[in-house]
């Protein structure tokens, strides 16, 4: 009897070029996504071999890392950032490739602009020189981040060598309960499985949470796969995903749209697939998490509490001890009630729009404690608008919140955006390494927006059950 296949593997095998001798596969990519910091080393290797890029209508640049989110005027006061922009400018204009820059008014994080430009779309391979472009799986797209050299490779053939993967399949079940968000489901499962636990895999997440969840849910989801060690995470396409496409400006239209739907539907898993590993959360049970170490895996339920080394395995007590020393907080403490500094609001994790709705709802609750520096930072110039239209500038501003430009912002701090010192923030990005916020010394704790929200008022971590 013939087994089905799942998603990853109908699109690996749609794509492949040829097996190569080193047990790689040589895949097609169909979608190259392109921004300012990793990409000028690539143009330059291919400009010293005299080559183009090899397919520049599936080639798209955005400027996020660096861009100011406070003046974007140029030029950009940080030279090295001018010199990064200029670059992207004159690398796209010589090899024809198409940039979202700021006068664009389509400019945003990369992976929040793929997505709302209808650029993503289910069945493809796309690639870009980001980590988190796990992130686009959540159309059914099998999505790689990439490093310069492999930018390189892709500017030149539109290819890529990958090693094949194992899928594992994540049921989370039932239902998320008010207060409880995608990002609390994927903390969930980095916490369960580990920040390792993914390594050689593709993580499939699928179950009646997942299913529930409106796209950008689905997004927050599968970007941070890569923070649990998995290569790539996706999401089978649906209707939810269909009706997202429809009208996009780089979605087909018209008859070609139901053709595409029908390919489309074509890829999502058999159901009689075969897994290499099947697990199975309960939404349920989850309540809002929070991060209280130095890799996103080390995280407690808001009303839980840090670990007691005591408690700890052997293999996890060196990295526990070393992360409660450089975060600075107490073994066996509730996490609720730390103090924070600083609140971020913003990045390809939570950065679109429905993030922005749910932090205002808790905005509107009060202001911004006086010790707390608030900023919120639209994924792109399209979701900027939106959240213009719909008057939540004026509902953060009034509670005290700062209302920024689009752009990476806090979350890798290669902008003005900074933390200073050992300044505690509340940030809804997606990693909370050692001087992930621009200071060696910062701490992060991750957390949805509407806890981020949350926080920002109470001034130390709460729980937002309490407050909606
Ligand atoms: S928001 Fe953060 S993770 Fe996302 S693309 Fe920007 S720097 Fe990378």
């Amino acid at each position: 009897m013939s087994q089905g296949k799942t998603l990853l593997h109908k699109v690996w095998d749609a794509h492949t070029v040829r097996e190569l001798p080193n047990g790689q596969t040589q895949l097609f990519i169909g979608l190259h996504l392109v921004h300012e910091v990793t990409s000028p080393q690539a143009f330059a290797a291919l400009s010293e071999r005299g080559l183009e890029v090899r397919f520049p209508e599936r080639t798209h640049a955005t400027v996020d890392h660096i861009i100011p989110t406070e003046s974007q005027a140029r030029p950009l006061s940080d030279e090295l950032a001018e010199a990064m922009m200029t670059a992207l400018e004159r690398n796209c204009r010589e090899h024809g490739v198409r940039l979202y820059d700021v006068e664009s008014g389509q400019q945003g994080i990369v992976h929040v602009i793929g997505p709302e430009m209808g650029l993503t779309q289910p069945g493809m391979t796309i690639a870009c020189g980001d980590s988190h472009t796990s992130t686009h799986g959540a159309f059914g797209a099998i999505a790689f981040g990439i490093g310069t050299s492999q930018v390189r490779d892709v500017l030149a053939t539109q290819c890529l060598s990958m090693d094949p993967l194992k899928v594992r399949r994540v049921d989370v079940t039932g239902k998320l309960a008010p207060g409880v968000y995608a990002k609390d489901v994927t903390l969930a499962i980095i916490h369960e499985l580990g920040v390792k636990g993914g390594i050689g895999f593709a993580y499939e997440y699928a179950g009646p949470v997942i299913e529930a969840m409106a796209m950008e849910e689905r997004l927050t989801v599968c970007n941070m796969a890569i923070e649990g060690g998995a290569r790539v995470g996706y999401i089978n396409p649906d209707e939810v995903t269909f009706d997202y496409l429809r009208g996009r400006p780089m979605a087909p239209e018209g008859a070609a749209f139901d053709r595409a739907v029908a390919w489309w539907k074509s890829v999502a898993s058999d159901a009689d697939a075969a897994y290499d590993d099947r697990v199975e959360l309960d939404g349920n049970a989850l309540a809002p998490v929070v991060t209280w170490g130095i890799n996103p895996g080390q995280s407690v339920p808001v009303d839980g509490h840090l670990p007691r080394l005591a408690d700890t395995q052997d293999e996890e007590r060196a990295s526990v001890a070393e992360a409660l020393e450089h975060m600075d907080l107490k073994a066996g403490e509730p996490i609720a009630g730390t103090p924070i500094d600083v609140a971020f609001v913003g990045s390809c994790t939570n950065g679109r729009i429905s993030d922005l709705r749910e932090a205002a709802r808790v905005a509107k609750t009060g202001q911004v404690a006086s010790h707390v520096k608030a900023l919120i930072v639209p994924g792109s110039q399209a979701v900027a608008r939106q959240a213009e239209d719909e008057g939540l500038p004026e509902v953060f501003r009034s509670a005290g919140f700062e209302w920024r430009e689009a752009g990476c912002s806090m979350c890798l701090a290669m902008n003005p955006d900074k933390l200073v010192g050992n300044q505690m923030c509340a940030s809804s990005s997606n990693r909370n390494f050692k001087g992930r916020q621009g200071s060696p010394t910062g701490r992060t704790l991750l957390m949805s927006p509407a806890m981020v929200a949350a926080a920002a008022i109470a001034g130390k971590v709460t729980d937002v059950r309490e407050v909606l």
